[in-house]
């Protein structure tokens, strides 16, 4: 027998954080996966919010689809971990890339677009291969590891939100910290970026005006986009009110 999904337009949000606001972040993912699912996915670059939130999804809903964006700039160390997870731990990982190559940002916005204009290159290499996806996949539940102690920026993100394209965004480690996540990784023995016991404590792309090595004392993401009045790739702006929407 079909049984019809609630939409999230269904819910008021205001309600909905409210009730979970003392739940565990496995209690959030067995509700949203349970009222949503199949409409659901989430969005993983491979951080350590990541790596929990793959985790606590897989042991409720074997093979759920985790979505990473290949901007073609990333670490190496990055790329082999999404090997690792696929190989080694079975995760259903989608990869998708940027709609235009190398040579044709590069010949259409000049070469080290995210020297030049790191807003433009994300929302080139990222927004808009996950927005693509989203539209052609009808999945309007998005499930990202948030978390308001990441920087000041991030502090005003709810558990729940609608964005302006009218996606439900759901963000279950919102109220955790550096040291939970950790904390889980190291209980669950899960595999990490190696780049963070190597003076990292955020990374995206490996540009060095992307992503530097940081000290936490100075914020989590704060080796970031240093150089530049920009905080977010573009995937999450809207929710902490930036120009454009959409974890980088
Ligand atoms: S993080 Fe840097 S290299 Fe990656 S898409 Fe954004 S600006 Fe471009």
């Amino acid at each position: 027998m079909f049984i019809e999904k609630a939409n999230s337009s269904t819910y008021d949000l205001t309600e909905l954080n409210e009730r979970f606001i003392h739940a565990t972040p496995e209690e959030v993912l067995h509700f949203v996966i349970n009222e949503f699912y199949p409409d659901l996915s989430m969005t993983a670059s491979f951080k350590i919010s990541s790596i929990v939130l793959m985790h606590m999804i897989n042991r409720i809903k074997n093979n759920f689809p985790v979505v990473f964006i290949d901007t073609g700039f990333h670490f190496v160390e990055t790329l082999k971990l999404r090997e690792q997870l696929i190989n080694d731990f079975g995760y259903n990982i989608i990869t998708l890339h940027p709609e235009i190559s190398k040579e044709e940002l590069n010949r259409n916005y000049g070469q080290e677009l995210y020297n030049t204009d790191p807003d433009l290159c994300c929302h080139i290499n990222k927004v808009e291969p996950l927005k693509k996806y989203m539209k052609n996949s009808n999945i309007m539940n998005w499930i990202a590891g948030l978390r308001k102690d990441q920087s000041p920026s991030r502090q005003n993100v709810d558990m729940f939100m609608n964005d302006a394209d009218g996606f439900l965004r759901i963000h279950p480690l919102i109220y955790w910290t550096w040291n939970d996540v950790w904390s889980y990784i190291r209980a669950n023995k899960l595999p990490y970026l190696s780049l963070y016991d190597n003076g990292y404590t955020s990374v995206g792309c490996s540009p060095e005006s992307c992503t530097t090595k940081n000290s936490i004392e100075n914020g989590e993401r704060n080796g970031r986009w240093k150089d530049f009045y920009k905080t977010e790739c573009g995937l999450h702006n809207e929710l902490i009110n930036y120009e454009l929407n959409i974890d980088s």
